[in-house]
């Protein structure tokens, strides 16, 4: 399975269930919402897991569907 930044990024543009951390809960010291959506990435959503990538097995259903 291809796992590359790149491809995150394009994964997450595409998907419905992206979901960037709304920083309540995930420690990671944004403090600030407004660049909250630059970073369009599978890394940065919620639903992120290191080993699958996808909690929601989302991520290489849509790397199949849009051939990335
Ligand atoms: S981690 Fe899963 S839910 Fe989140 S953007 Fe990537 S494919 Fe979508």
């Amino acid at each position: 399975m291809k796992k590359d930044s790149k491809t995150f990024h394009q994964v997450a543009e595409r998907c419905t269930r992206f979901s960037p951390c709304g920083c309540d809960n995930c420690g990671c010291s944004n403090s600030t919402n407004s660049t909250a959506s630059e970073d369009v990435s599978c890394k940065s959503c919620k639903h992120y897991e290191p080993s699958k990538v996808c909690t929601l097995d989302l991520y290489q259903e849509i790397v199949n569907n849009h051939n990335l």
